[in-house]
């Protein structure tokens, strides 16, 4: 019996590069102590008080379909974030539920992209970028922002791509993973220019919105003549703590609600609606909350920009926001992946090659700051002398 080939197709049939990850759990699951630096996961479990509120919503009886495009105080309290944050005034009916900002890119590109049309990203990307615009039957052009450039996309480069290509989408996520650079003003006005003249949508993956400890977090749908091209997603995943919960949500014009809408009929059907009033209690919390969820990953990027400075072999490049921070360690002339295979080897410290994101990240390192402080000092502390040792 023979599959349909269109998943293979998303997939590709190169690495994946998240080798170094399934090593590293072959190896804790043989018992060895590894030091995990590679998952973008917040250590910290979910709030007790948001899963009191997640039980008492499933004993109410909250159990059963709950609408397709999300209840309404949910979208009503996601508006509100939404207006606050950014000034741009919007309404329930701009906002669709998802399970999960994965599903939220998943669920954009299958509406605003045609088989066979370009949809561009820029490299480096969170690995599901490629794949989710291919399980659209778009062609992906991941577009390069240098490391020499903070990892701040070009947006003459991105202009050319969009004309060469006549690409409909583009794919950008400020706060980033994997670098933690942080879009700058200059560059997202740059970018909804292009947007603008090359008549693109701009899907903007937002998720670390509460995680910047540099500068200040832009939404592009905030610049003029970019709300109406312009799709936000959201989730509850990393500013909360929830990424088990599988929730998150899409701000986007009607019509394009709309078209989600029709989507969630023929996939989800709705999420779980002890989920979405625990996500309603959660984003009630307020800011001060989110804060409060945040904060471990400011102190432990201080910590690892102080543990990796002064090192010849190696270079904090950008960590203005987001879980991690991204190094350079190209001074020892090795790749990543080859750096990161030995330190796992060597030093049983397993984190995720710059290649796994894209060319532009090559001779990088992404450290996820998911583990408590007093471990990541010692994991950092022995990278600082690993990468020393390359050196010869
Ligand atoms: N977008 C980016 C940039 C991410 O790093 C992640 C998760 O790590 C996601 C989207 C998906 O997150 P979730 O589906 O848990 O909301």
């Amino acid at each position: 019996m023979q599959l349909a080939q269109r998943v293979a197709h998303m997939t590709g049939d190169g690495p994946d590069g998240w080798e170094i990850l399934f090593r590293a759990r072959e190896m804790i699951a043989a018992g060895e102590a590894v030091l995990n630096l590679t998952i973008g996961e917040p250590d910290i479990k979910t709030a007790p008080e948001i899963l009191e509120a997640m039980h008492q919503s499933a004993m109410a009886g909250a159990t059963g379909y709950s609408g397709i495009q999300g209840i309404e105080p949910l979208r009503a309290e996601i508006a509100a974030r939404v207006t606050a944050r950014t000034g741009v005034p919007t309404s329930p009916a701009q906002v669709i539920v998802t399970p999960g900002g994965q599903a939220g890119l998943y669920a954009a590109h299958q509406v605003l992209l045609d088989a066979g049309q370009t949809g561009l990203c820029i490299d480096p990307h969170y690995p599901t970028y490629p794949g989710t615009i291919r399980a659209a039957g778009g062609l992906v052009r991941a577009v390069p922002a240098a490391a020499e450039a903070g990892f701040q996309p070009d947006p003459a480069a991105l202009a050319r791509a969009a004309r060469e290509s006549g690409a409909r989408t583009l794919l950008i996520n400020s706060p980033n993973n994997p670098t933690g650079a942080l879009y700058s003003r200059e560059t997202l006005e740059a970018i909804a220019e292009v947007c603008i003249a090359q008549d693109l949508w701009l899907i903007s993956d937002e998720v670390y919105d509460t995680q910047v400890w540099e500068g200040t977090h832009i939404s592009p749908r905030a610049l003029p003549g970019m709300a109406e091209r312009t799709v936000v997603l959201g989730s509850l995943s990393k500013s909360h703590a929830m990424t088990g919960s599988r929730i998150g949500w899409i701000v986007a014009p009607e019509p394009v609600i709309a078209a989600l809408h029709a989507l969630n009929i023929n996939t989800t059907y709705g999420l779980p609606g002890f989920i979405q009033e625990a996500a309603l209690f959660a984003l009630r919390q307020g800011p001060a909350f989110e804060a409060q969820v945040a904060e471990p990953f400011h102190r432990r990027r201080d910590l690892a920009c102080r543990v990796l400075a002064n090192n010849p072999a190696l270079r904090v490049s950008s960590a203005s926001g987001a879980m991690y921070v991204m190094a350079d360690i190209r001074a020892t002339g090795m790749s990543g992946e080859a750096f990161a295979r030995k330190l796992l080897a060597e030093e049983k410290i397993a984190l995720m090659p710059g290649e796994s994101f894209g060319a532009s990240s090559a001779g990088h390192l992404r450290i996820a700051l998911t583990l408590a402080d007093d471990q990541l000092e010692i994991a950092l502390t022995r990278l600082a002398d690993f990468a020393r040792r390359q050196l010869g």
